[in-house]
């Protein structure tokens, strides 16, 4: 049989506990869903804020359907570059405050573009050993050096940029790790790259939209006193998460967004986004910036989860972001515990290895502006009740 080892994994798999799969989802994303038949009260998301179905999202998708049309039918270098993208990318770099921005498709062509565009066979890419595939796999596809430092660990990383003789060196890391929810030092990172002229490629997926005051994201959250004065910075947010649609964008340097449009292949060789898309990301925009009342709900939210889930056995991990990670080990006891928190009518992912290290499978917990106090204290019992068992 031409896929028998195929087969053969996946029962491994299954055995192991590894096997993945897809849930379905019979209702728009929110606190509640409706997944293979069952209400269910959901903390699986990244739609941060809640946005994902609000009403004037959806409204503005439409007039943007009725402006553009449903496909923009082309890419952006042929005719699919319409107003509606191009009024967005202004406003994403002024929202940014940075002096320019490209949009992609997803996070992960972004990071894929940005890194091939930049990198070659005689540079290095520096990366954090807990960042996003996507970055890892843009490395590899670079043809660049690869290497890794140890979580957090500035020290490495410094002792690797000192012994780097490379033409360019980038450094890489996610600014909210995504499966941890700690916040990469920003200050600290910037510093080493002015001292050892390499550039610093910020992934801002989970904290655009949820950090800094106005929900500008990671440079917002360091911006007093530090405040980034910088073109070594290449910014990178994703916009199918806290901003509720779809895309990602990279912001920085003028030439340096020049400079992705001719060589990004993630962004060349694509069908633009519809333009409708950008349309409603625009309104997403404006209630990030508007409604600090969704980061204040958020706050207060992590707070009660914080102070309310005193776990014995298991570990919630040390996090101030809406990503709650409950420590948990085995990936067959996550998964035990994430089934069980099901049939009490509660979803939470089991996040397993490869995506997190061996022996360090977790419940990701991740809070919403649309979830209430009520419905995190329906979670903070069930766990409490299945400890115990
Ligand atoms: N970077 C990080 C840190 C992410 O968590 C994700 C999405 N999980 C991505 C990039 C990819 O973004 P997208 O889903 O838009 O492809």
């Amino acid at each position: 049989m031409l896929f028998s080892y195929l087969a053969a994994e996946l029962k491994q798999r299954e055995a192991d506990g590894l096997l993945r799969r897809r849930r379905m989802l019979e209702s728009p994303q929110g606190a509640r869903v409706r997944v293979d038949g069952a209400d269910l009260l959901s903390f699986c998301s990244n739609d941060y804020l809640g946005l994902a179905n609000h009403p004037a999202l959806i409204e503005a998708a439409c007039r943007g359907a009725q402006q553009f049309g449903v496909g923009a039918g082309a890419s952006h270098l042929v005719t699919g570059h319409t107003l509606a993208h191009h009024q967005l990318e202004l406003e994403l770099a002024a929202f940014a405050g940075l002096p320019a921005a490209l949009l992609f498709s997803t996070g992960y062509m972004a990071n894929l573009g940005v890194i091939t565009a930049l990198m070659g066979r005689n540079d290095v890419v520096f990366a954090d050993k807990l960042n996003h595939a996507s970055l890892n796999d843009a490395a590899q596809l670079s043809r660049a050096r690869f290497k890794r430092y140890a979580h957090l660990d500035l020290a490495m990383l410094e002792s690797q940029l000192a012994a780097s003789s490379a033409r360019r060196k980038l450094v890489v890391s996610d600014a909210v790790f995504s499966m941890d929810g700690d916040l990469a030092p920003l200050p600290e990172l910037l510093a080493l790259c002015e001292k050892y002229d390499a550039w610093l490629l910020l992934d801002d997926a989970h904290g655009f939209g949820v950090l800094g005051k106005t929900g500008r994201g990671i440079l917002e959250h360091f911006a007093s006193p530090f405040t980034v004065h910088t073109s070594r910075l290449i910014y990178m947010a994703t916009l199918g998460k806290a901003a509720g649609v779809s895309g990602a964008f990279v912001a920085g340097a003028r030439e340096l967004i020049d400079g992705l449009v001719q060589n990004a292949r993630a962004y060349i060789y694509t069908t633009a986004t519809p333009p409708m898309l950008s349309v409603a990301l625009r309104e997403s925009l404006r209630i990030i910036a508007d409604e600090d009342w969704r980061r204040e709900r958020l706050a207060q939210l992590i707070a009660q989860l914080r102070n309310g889930l005193k776990p014995k056995r298991w570990q919630l991990m040390p996090s101030e972001t809406p990503i709650q990670p409950l420590l948990i080990g085995s990936s067959m006891e996550a998964m035990a515990v994430s089934q069980a928190l099901q049939e009490k009518g509660i979803l939470v992912p089991a996040i397993r290895p490869p995506t997190v290290p061996q022996d360090t499978a977790r419940l990701r917990i991740s809070l919403s502006a649309a979830h209430s106090r009520e419905d995190v204290g329906l979670l903070l019992d069930a766990l409490h009740q299945l400890e115990q068992q």
